[in-house]
């Protein structure tokens, strides 16, 4: 099996790493912008969990490795214009959007919708590098040329759909995940909940056709809006995904795997789900050893400082029914934060 190296060595490495463990996949993540010379061998397979960095002495080596794999993909996604464009081009259905160029700002505003959101073509996330503007506001001058204008939807709620592809083009998918983001930043997900087929449907088959025409390899993920009970494309996420993470236990193939599986060309199977799941993010927070106590629960620490508002773990509820996650939810509730007591009040009545 190819040694599988990942540009990037925050969580999301490190949980590649842990994945390939049981299988003896050798997975390194590294800093892609170091200044180093990282010894790939011509046999490394490469991948990211980060999707901007310089062009260091170990970026160029990883960027410049005949086997970097979805320099499309990245191409593509990494300039928000770029996505966008390329939704529109494969008639994935997305918010109505426009490029912010030199000129008039306020008529290029005012064509999208009343109420909109300006976000930074590259950099952002969790939120970062947006702002929210409606008619009668006096636009920033700074956003001509490094924005994009999107009309605010008013959905009733957020999805995301994970998949999978492989160098053959078979392609698996997890079932649709429910999402909370506050301020721009998940706070938890809920994962197996009923959901209209038609929505899955639909969902496989946008992602399914992006990664196709980007001949990508591994794991994509795919935010979406739910607006009168359809979806609309929010986002792409080129790499294992916030979104993805219950299923490291919800699931007998996490997306961590998932990933693994499609880079190093082994079996790409559909990915079983039994029970229900949620995930809560830790913002800032520490975890407790009391939680262990609570059935279902996996605490995932990403051994980072604590910082306000920094994703330093997440925390996987699993149980086999909607009832069982309620009683976990109820009795873990009790022993977090007071502050992070409205997940629970969220995740439970997405459930109910
Ligand atoms: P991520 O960390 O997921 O990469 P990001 O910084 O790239 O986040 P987006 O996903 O574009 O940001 O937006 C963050 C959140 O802001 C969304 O999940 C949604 O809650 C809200 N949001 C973004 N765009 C819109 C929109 N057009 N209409 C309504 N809400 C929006
Ligand atoms: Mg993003
Ligand atoms: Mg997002």
């Amino acid at each position: 099996l190819p040694r599988i190296v990942v540009a990037g060595n925050g969580q999301l490495g490190q949980m590649l790493q842990q994945a390939g463990a049981p299988l003896q996949l050798d997975v390194m993540p590294v800093d892609p912008n170091g200044d180093i010379e990282l010894g790939l061998r011509p046999d490394d397979v490469i991948t990211v969990e980060i999707e901007h960095w310089s062009d260091s002495v170990s970026g160029l080596q990883l960027k410049q490795h005949p086997n970097f794999r979805n320099a499309e993909a990245l191409y593509a996604v990494i300039d928000r214009q770029r996505q966008k464009a390329l939704l529109d081009r494969l008639q994935v259905p997305t918010s109505p959007w426009v490029s912010l160029e030199e000129g008039d700002l306020t008529s290029q505003l005012e064509s999208v919708a009343d109420k909109v959101i300006v976000k930074r073509r590259r950099g952002g996330y969790d939120g970062r590098g947006q702002w929210r503007w409606q008619k009668g506001d006096q636009p920033e001058a700074e956003w001509a040329g490094e924005c994009i204008a999107e009309a605010m939807i008013p959905f009733s709620h957020e999805v995301s759909l994970v998949g999978a592809r492989n160098a053959a083009g078979e392609k698996v998918f997890y079932p649709l995940t429910r999402n909370w983001h506050e301020n721009g930043i998940l706070r938890a997900s809920v994962a197996n909940l009923p959901v209209p087929a038609e929505q899955q449907q639909n969902a496989e088959e946008w992602l399914g056709r992006i990664m196709d025409d980007e001949g990508y390899i591994g794991v994509m993920a795919m935010e979406c809006f739910v607006v009168d009970g359809k979806l609309l494309v929010n986002e792409l996420a080129p790499r294992v995904h916030n979104s993805g993470h219950w299923t490291q236990e919800g699931s007998a193939i996490s997306q961590f795997q998932l990933h693994l599986r499609a880079l190093a060309d082994l079996p790409l199977i559909t990915p079983p789900v039994d029970g229900v799941s949620v995930m809560y993010n830790l913002l800032g927070r520490n975890w407790q050893p009391e939680w262990l106590q609570v059935p279902g629960v996996h605490v995932h620490w990403y051994g980072k400082e604590i910082r306000p508002g920094r994703k330093v773990g997440h925390v996987n509820i699993c149980r086999a029914n909607t009832a069982e996650l309620i009683d976990s939810l109820k009795a873990l509730q009790t022993l977090v934060d007071e502050a992070d007591k409205v997940v629970f009040d969220w995740s439970i009545a997405q459930l109910e």
